[in-house]
C-alpha cells in the first residue's frame, strides 16, 4: 500500500511524493535542505515545472548531493514542438540531469490548447522527439479540466494524467481515475490542500490517500511540514466518522466560494483570467507575492479591473458561483494586503 506502479511507465514509487510549488517561496538553502530531509526519509517522487521559477533549480542542487534514485518529472507550458524543445532542455540543465523521467504537458486549460498541443509541430511532437532521443522516460498531461484529461485518456498518447484532488475537488474519482486506471495511464493527484485553500492538511491527506491506485504529491517548502505529511502517510490511519463529518462541513462552507479551475465559465469579454484571480489568494500563500508581481500572474490581475460585471460567466459556472463579487473580494484583499 505504501509504493505503488505509476501506469504504463513501470515506475515504483512511494504513494507520498513531493510537489515542487513551495520551493520556490523559501529560501534556496532550506529548499535543498526540505528536498534531501524528503528524499532521506524516503520519497522517490518528485514533481516540479518550468513555471516554478526556482523550483527546478533548487532540486537539481539537492538531488545532486544525494545518491538516492528519485523519480524526477516536470513539464512546460509550452504549446509549440519549438518552445517545448526549448522548455525541455533547460528543465534538463537547472535539475542538473541528462534524462527526466516523466516530462508533461502542463496546464493544458481547454480543448483548443490541447488540440494545438498534440498537433503537427505541438509539443507533444517535441516530447516524443525527446522520448525517442531518451532525454526523457515518458510523456504526460496536467489539466485542471477533466473533459481534456477525458480526451487524453481517449486518444490514448500519455503514460501519465496529473489531476486535482482533494476533499473539494473529488470529481475526479467518478470517472477520469478509473478510466486511467483501467488503461495503465499512471494518475497523479495534485493539490491535495486545494491549493492551501485547506488549511486543515492532516485531513485533506488522508482523504487523498484513502483513494487507490494514485500518487499523491503534497507540495512544501519546510521539512517540519514534510514531516507532518510523512507522519499521516506512515500511520496510514482511515478517516473518522467526526473526521468524515468535518470533510462534508468544510466542502458545504466552500461550496459558493471555492473555484474548481475547470474553466467552463469562459470566455470572459474582458478576457479576464478568472480561475487564477479567484486563486490569487493561495497563490500568494504558495509563491509569495514578490514573485507573484514578477509573474505573468499579476497581468492577470490587472486585466481584473475591467470587470464589467455582465454576469455571462456566472451563467456557466456549473458551481453556481457569484464570479464578479468573488473577483471584488480577490482584489479587495490584494489592494489591502499592499
Ligand atoms: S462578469 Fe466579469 S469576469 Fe464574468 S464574464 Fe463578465 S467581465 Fe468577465
Ligand atoms: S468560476 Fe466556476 S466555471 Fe469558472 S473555473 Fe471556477 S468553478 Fe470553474
Amino acid at each position: 500500500m505504501k509504493r505503488m506502479v505509476l501506469g504504463r511507465t513501470g515506475l515504483e514509487v512511494c504513494r507520498l511524493g513531493l510537489g515542487g510549488i513551495p520551493l520556490q517561496r523559501v529560501s534556496e538553502a532550506q529548499a535543498v535542505e526540505t528536498v534531501r530531509h524528503a528524499v532521506e526519509q524516503g520519497v522517490d517522487f518528485i514533481d516540479t515545472s518550468r513555471a516554478y521559477s526556482t523550483s527546478e533549480r533548487r532540486i537539481g542542487l539537492a538531488l545532486a548531493q544525494t545518491d538516492k534514485r528519485v523519480v524526477v518529472a516536470s513539464k512546460a507550458q509550452a504549446k509549440t514542438a519549438e518552445k517545448a524543445w526549448a522548455d525541455l532542455h533547460t528543465s534538463l540543465a537547472e535539475l542538473q540531469r541528462d534524462y527526466i523521467d516523466i516530462y508533461k504537458c502542463h496546464f493544458v486549460a481547454d480543448e483548443a490548447i490541447y488540440q494545438k498541443v498534440i498537433s503537427s509541430g505541438g509539443a507533444y511532437e517535441a516530447y516524443q522527439r525527446a522520448k525517442n532521443e531518451k532525454l526523457i522516460g515518458h510523456i504526460g498531461i496536467t489539466s485542471h479540466n477533466l473533459d481534456v484529461l477525458d480526451r487524453a485518456l481517449d486518444d490514448d498518447l500519455f503514460d501519465v494524467i496529473m489531476v486535482c484532488f482533494s476533499f473539494l475537488e473529488p470529481k475526479a474519482r467518478e470517472e477520469i481515475i478509473p478510466k486511467a486506471l483501467e488503461k495503465n495511464v499512471g494518475v497523479i493527484a495534485m493539490k491535495p490542500f486545494s491549493g492551501g485553500v485547506i488549511e486543515e492538511a492532516t485531513l485533506a491527506l488522508k482523504f487523498a490517500l484513502s483513494e487507490p491506485g494514485i500518487l499523491v504529491i503534497p507540495g512544501v517548502g519546510r521539512s517540519d511540514l514534510f514531516d507532518q505529511n510523512w507522519k499521516v502517510f506512515l500511520d496510514a490511519e482511515p478517516l473518522t466518522d467526526s473526521e468524515s463529518a468535518r470533510i462534508a462541513e468544510l466542502r458545504n462552507s466552500f461550496d459558493k466560494v471555492f473555484c474548481r479551475r475547470c474553466d467552463y465559465c469562459q470566455p470572459c469579454s474582458e478576457d479576464i483570467s478568472i480561475q487564477t484571480i479567484l486563486g490569487i489568494r493561495s497563490s500568494v500563500k504558495r509563491m509569495g507575492r514578490s514573485q507573484l508581481e514578477e509573474s505573468f500572474l499579476w497581468k492577470a490581475v490587472e486585466k481584473a479591473r475591467n470587470c464589467s460585471r455582465c454576469g455571462d460567466c456566472m451563467t456557466r459556472c456549473p458551481y453556481g458561483l457569484p464570479i464578479p463579487d468573488l473577483i471584488e473580494e480577490s482584489l479587495a484583499w490584494l489592494d489591502e494586503d499592499e
